[in-house]
């Protein structure tokens, strides 16, 4: 791996840099941006902060340019995502057209829905979400039972989908359903997109940990979905899938942009505090400092494998076990650092962060349960990556 940046790439980043300086809406390396207690207000400012980032085209520079990319690698991608650490920018909320829907797409589907689908996901006009998780389909997803029965012109589609991330603010969402239930498991599945305003979608905020309501259950009431919402062949639903699973569990560089700033700000925390004075403290922040630098230096090295051509493979199974058990031991050392402040919520008094670290805390307990379990994940890297018999 060459971890020197070619000029073109400097000048990129040079470029990027000197653009959220001037355009960022609070001050560049020192403010935060801003935080709000209701979701939906938090949403609308985000896909207000997605747009202009899209107008300036800086998301999804891996994307062809025909649909708002710059037809750029995936060094140009990593380096958009650490300037926006950098900049201390939010996450993307239209996260999962730009990074699950959107190459999927861009991969499965036809001219025609990616001319349809594909120029709204970028600058966050149309906000998308995953249907893929049901009650009884979790780890073992293949087991899906929401039913697409064909009807004159496409399907009438029953079922329920459970954790759909921000499905009450999603135009679209990817949906795997069982459309020959006679079939063995995994081949009798179909990859549909489903206008997520039809009425027959019904639309239940499930309460987190953290207090917020992210995610949902979706219920498909006789929701007619037409034939031109198809992606892929019907019954390789699978396959299609596999393709988002993949890019959900390759490098993440969202996950090492939002550590990296958590641990600026733990540091930064600590020496407001007297952390370093004590001993067994400073032991955690240096550990968890070391961590998030693995972390990178692993990303880097997926990063050098796409660049240079090659899929991101089962090895992303151990990249979203390291981050997520990583993530947990850096929120730990989060609510040391707070000591007596640890068990406290927002408008508590003496609580420094005003119960950020304490929601993140809460937040990150689900990072080893997303995207694939960690025991999903170990089973993948035992078979997969080291070639030990299935258990
Ligand atoms: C915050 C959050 C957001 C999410 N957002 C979405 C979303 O937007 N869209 C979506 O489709 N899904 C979403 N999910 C769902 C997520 O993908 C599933 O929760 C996950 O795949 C696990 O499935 P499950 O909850 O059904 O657990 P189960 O599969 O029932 O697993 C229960 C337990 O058994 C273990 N287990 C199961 N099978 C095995 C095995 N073969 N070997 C060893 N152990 C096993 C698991 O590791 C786990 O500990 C989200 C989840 C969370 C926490």
């Amino acid at each position: 791996m060459d971890l020197r940046a070619t000029p073109e790439q400097q000048r990129f980043r040079a470029e990027l840099r000197g653009w959220l300086q001037a355009q960022l809406p609070w001050e560049y390396g020192k403010g935060l941006p801003p935080r709000f207690d209701d979701l939906a207000e938090e949403v609308a400012f985000l896909r207000s902060w997605q747009g202009k980032l899209a107008a300036g085209r800086w998301v999804g520079v891996a994307w062809p340019e025909a649909y708002g990319g710059r037809g750029a690698g995936p060094v140009e991608h990593f380096t958009v995502q650490e300037e926006l650490a950098r900049a201390r920018a939010p996450e993307m909320v239209g996260r999962i057209g730009i990074n699950l829907a959107g190459p999927t797409l861009l991969a499965h589907a036809t001219d025609e829905q990616k001319a349809r689908w594909l120029p709204r996901i970028l600058s966050a006009e149309e906000l998308w979400c995953q249907l893929f998780s049901e009650p009884g389909a979790g780890s073992d997803l293949a087991s899906v039972a929401t039913r697409a029965t064909p009807v004159e012109g496409g399907w009438r589609l029953n079922g329920q989908k459970v954790w759909t991330s921000y499905a009450q603010f999603a135009d679209w969402g990817i949906c795997l359903a069982r459309t020959e239930p006679d079939a063995p498991k995994h081949k009798g599945i179909s990859y549909l997109v489903v206008d997520m305003h039809d009425p027959g979608v019904d639309v239940r905020p499930l309460m987190q940990l953290t207090g917020d309501a992210e995610f949902n259950e979706v219920f498909f009431n006789d929701l007619f979905v037409p034939d031109d919402c198809l992606i892929g062949p019907r019954g390789e639903g699978w396959r299609v899938a596999n393709s988002t699973l993949s890019h959900e569990r390759g490098t993440n560089p969202r996950q090492l942009v939002i550590h990296i700033q958590l641990l600026e700000e733990l540091l930064r925390l600590a020496e407001e505090r007297g952390g370093f004075d004590d001993v067994r403290l400073r032991q955690r922040l240096a550990e968890a400092y070391v961590e998030v630098r693995l972390f990178q230096l692993h990303n880097w090295r997926s990063v050098s494998r796409l660049a240079r051509g090659l899929e991101p493979g089962p090895e992303g199974s151990s990249l979203k076990l390291y981050w997520s058990e990583m993530s947990k031991r850096l929120h730990d050392a989060g609510m040391a650092v707070l000591g007596p402040a640890a068990p406290l919520w927002k408008g508590a008094d003496d609580n420094p962060g005003e119960g950020r670290w304490q929601r993140s805390w809460l937040y990150y307990q689900g990072a080893s349960i997303w995207a694939g379990t960690n025991e999903i994940q170990r089973n993948i890297v035992g078979e997969r990556v080291l070639g030990l018999p299935r258990g």
